[in-house]
């Protein structure tokens, strides 16, 4: 398998090439040439399948320049009970009249990040053993990227981790988790501003194509195409836990944000998934939901992005969405350039009157907008209904599926977090405190370890350097 840029001007590369990075040197997202097609006796033989092993089926064929037994080895050893609370890895609970949830997050830090993130470090461990080399990663997160990624790479030899998150917003718990770690390996970085600050940040470094090579950097941002690739395994898993038989549609339901678990699931459907919707959710930053109802896809200012009781969902674009464009746009990328370079100069593009719009239908997609007084309705209504207490973002995905049922198509929703990383929301909601799992007692009383920074490209490349041997 080889891999393209969305804009056209990547040479094509191999898994290997791409894992430590994300963004092409154009500019674009590396995408593989074509999706491999699964027909439903595949899927037949893959329902059976424990989830290491349904992992490796569904990464062999784009990890193709990996050794199949050492990948099999790699996936064995990160989805395992111990890791991930059940052997079932993402089980699925049913709520009854055709709802389900695919609860993805009981891992290391209890948001679903974990199940690809955790696959990331076995990865790049062996990478970079494999090559004799370093990786510094930089990375930007509103809360749950970054603890899943510096659980994932926490004590991990040649790796360094340097996590921008935005300054005062994350949640308590969140914060507890990121910077209460003490590994030498781990460092937190707090900017004074909000998460697409952040992201920018880590942007302009990428860009920076003499500084990157030199320091080794690379990213575990949801725009790494192997966080995507794993995530596309737990829609499968998912589809077999609810569909009677191969071939009947299931819809999914996701709390989207940088657009990356909803991506995975495009993904799936492309290899042949029979999934009927994908409903993507968002909260009040709704620049998801808006291109999907009208083709206007509007990028909003830092200024403009606020801040909400669902706060990993809290972006002004979507940094993974270009890669949906291109599929939407035949593969064009000439035509993704252009958009993008449209989206840079005046912060929008509209396909609302082009043919491609007439397309998304096709592909399953369908969208909807949550606010806060909706989500802790619905927080409020699983706890009396079912008993169940559900974390903000999941609570934004289970209020706008109910908005699209269809008799007779199970509806999944994916659980994103734990409602302990959310705790203020959840006594807002409840007026109680959400359970606290086993072994996270008192986290919030450690000691913490961050480095305060304006959001300025230059000290943070200072930072790095002073850090890094660099070559
Ligand atoms: C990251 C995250 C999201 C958004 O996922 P994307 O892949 O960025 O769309 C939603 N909910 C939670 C809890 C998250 O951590």
């Amino acid at each position: 398998m080889r891999y393209l840029s969305t804009r056209g001007g990547l040479e094509p590369a191999c898994f290997s090439d791409i894992l430590l990075g994300g963004l092409a040197p154009d500019g674009g997202l590396v995408v593989p040439e074509r999706y491999p097609r699964v027909d439903h006796a595949t899927l037949a033989l893959w329902r059976t399948l424990d989830y290491p092993s349904l992992a490796f089926e569904v990464l062999k064929d784009y990890a193709t320049d990996l050794p199949p037994d050492d990948l099999r080895r790699l996936l064995a050893q990160t989805y395992t009970a111990e890791v991930f609370g059940s052997p079932e890895i993402t089980p699925v609970l049913s709520l009854g009249n055709d709802l389900h949830l695919l609860r993805l997050s009981n891992g290391p830090t209890l948001a679903f990040k974990d199940v690809a993130m955790q696959l990331l470090g076995r990865l790049f461990e062996y990478v970079l053993a494999r090559d004799g080399s370093e990786l510094n990663i930089l990375g930007a997160t509103s809360g749950d990227t970054g603890s899943a990624a510096e659980y994932a790479m926490r004590g991990k030899r040649g790796i360094r981790v340097f996590m921008l998150s935005p300054n005062g917003r994350m949640s308590t718990f969140q914060r507890a988790q990121m910077y209460s770690l003490r590994d030498p390996n781990i460092f937190n970085l707090a900017v004074n501003g909000v998460f697409d600050d952040c992201q920018d940040m880590v942007k302009s470094v990428s860009a920076d194509l003499a500084f990157k090579s030199r320091y080794q950097i690379g990213t575990v941002n949801s725009i790494n195409w192997a966080r995507v690739l794993a995530q596309v395994v737990y829609y499968f898993r998912g589809y077999f836990s609810v569909a009677t038989e191969i071939g009947q549609p299931v819809s999914f339901c996701v709390p989207s944000g940088n657009f990356g678990n909803v991506l995975a699931g495009h993904i799936a459907r492309m290899m042949g998934l029979p999934i009927h919707r994908l409903v993507v959710a968002t909260n009040e930053n709704d620049v998801l939901d808006e291109f999907f109802r009208t083709g206007r896809y509007r990028a909003r200012a830092t200024a403009e992005t606020r801040q909400t009781s669902s706060p990993s969902m809290d972006i002004s674009k979507a940094s993974n969405f270009e890669r949906f464009i291109f599929d939407l746009l035949m593969r064009d990328g000439g035509r993704v350039s252009s958009l993008w370079r449209a989206l840079q100069e005046h912060g929008e593009f509209d396909l609302g009157a082009d043919e491609a719009f007439g397309r998304i239908a096709g592909y399953g997609f369908l969208s909807g907008r949550s606010t806060h007084a909706n989500r802790l309705d619905t927080i409020r209504r699983f706890d009396r209904e079912h008993g169940l207490v559900v974390d903000p973002h999941t609570a934004d995905g289970l209020f706008v599926a109910q908005s699209h049922r269809e008799p007779g198509v199970p509806m999944v929703c994916l659980e994103t977090a734990l409602p302990v990383k959310f705790a203020e929301t959840i006594r807002e909601a409840l007026g109680r405190e959400p359970q606290c799992p086993p072994g996270f007692e008192g986290i919030e009383e450690l000691g913490q370890r961050y480095t305060v920074m304006p959001p300025d490209v230059a000290q943070l490349k200072r930072y790095v350097a002073a850090r890094c041997p660099g070559r």
